[in-house]
């Protein structure tokens, strides 16, 4: 298959490094000359050049820029495009560019590869980064179901975890795992810094170790992804966000009543249920 991947980073390279490997033609288009040479210097693609329209023979076109410019990308490159090339996204918020999408292009599938690292850009592109982990499509009632076959082909081809939904289960079901965790996460780190002892607050840096580590990973990420997850996905994320405060709430509620078995039953239930999401 001939694939195009317009946006040449961490995701758009890794795709490319995988169809390469299972002897697939890949054209890479991005914003910057030195990216596109990067690409072809590290064998991500087999050409690429910042022209939209090098794409535009491709029998697949994987979109692969940052969330806010994968629509404004997208109608630049549909009117140029044939009635039976496949378009999908790897974005991480799917109602908004779903909706926005699907009346340019009929062969248009949402996607999104669950799978990242904390850095960006073409250098940290991985191959295999996809294998085992969930690849999502989100067709809607309009989508040819050709169009599904043809990209669930090339995603199993990335040995990834085929899965499909719609855009706004999708959204939902992220908020939960991703988008509020990031949150969580950054008001963690950012509620050690209400301490207002100097001494105190360095000590607890110091002896910050795997604990903290963990917790604190996704929130000390790259910002503008956070953003833009909040930005895009913003009603599901209020709503995980609502819960979640809820759900803090009551905790302070049982450590200010001294209620510890009724924490330790919170702590047990999640000690058993937390293997329900890894
Ligand atoms: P990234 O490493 O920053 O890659 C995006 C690339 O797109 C950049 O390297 C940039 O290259 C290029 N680009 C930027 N604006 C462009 C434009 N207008 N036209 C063409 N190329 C453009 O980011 P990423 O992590 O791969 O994320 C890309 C997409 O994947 C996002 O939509 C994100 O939601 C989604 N996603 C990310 C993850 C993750 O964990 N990182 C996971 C799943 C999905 P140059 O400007 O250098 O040419």
């Amino acid at each position: 298959v001939r694939i195009g991947i317009v946006g040449l980073g961490l995701i758009g390279g890794s795709l490319g490094l995988d169809f390469r490997d299972q002897g697939h033609f890949v054209v890479g288009v991005s914003r910057q000359p030195h990216t596109c040479d990067r690409s072809v210097s590290l064998g991500v693609v087999d050409e690429a050049g910042v022209e939209l329209q090098r794409v535009q023979d491709c029998e697949v076109i994987f979109l692969c820029t940052p969330l806010n410019a994968l629509v404004k990308t997208a109608l630049s490159l549909l009117p140029s495009l044939a009635e039976e090339t496949i378009v999908t996204d790897v974005g991480s918020a799917k109602t908004t560019i779903v909706e926005a999408l699907e009346p340019h292009c009929p062969n248009f599938v949402g996607g999104h590869p669950m799978a990242g690292k904390a850095e960006r850009g073409i250098e940290v592109a991985q191959r295999g980064l996809f294998a085992n982990n969930p690849y999502v499509l989100t067709p809607t009632a309009a989508t040819p179901p050709k169009a599904i076959e043809t990209l669930r082909h090339l995603i199993d081809q990335l040995q990834a975890r085929y899965y499909t939904c719609s855009p706004e289960q999708h959204d939902r079901a992220v908020a939960w795992i991703s988008h509020l965790p990031v949150m969580v996460s950054a008001s963690l780190i950012q509620a050690c810094f209400q301490e207002t002892d100097p001494t105190v607050l360095n000590l607890a840096q110091n002896l910050a170790s795997s604990g903290f580590r963990d917790t604190s990973r996704v929130g000390g990420g790259v910002p503008e992804l956070g953003r833009l997850m909040a930005e895009y996905n913003s009603a599901a994320l209020l709503h995980s966000l609502y819960q979640y405060r809820q759900v803090l709430d009551g905790l302070i509620q049982q450590v200010e009543g001294q209620q510890w078995t009724a924490l330790e039953g919170v702590l047990e239930h999640c000690e058993a249920h937390r293997p329900d999401f890894l």
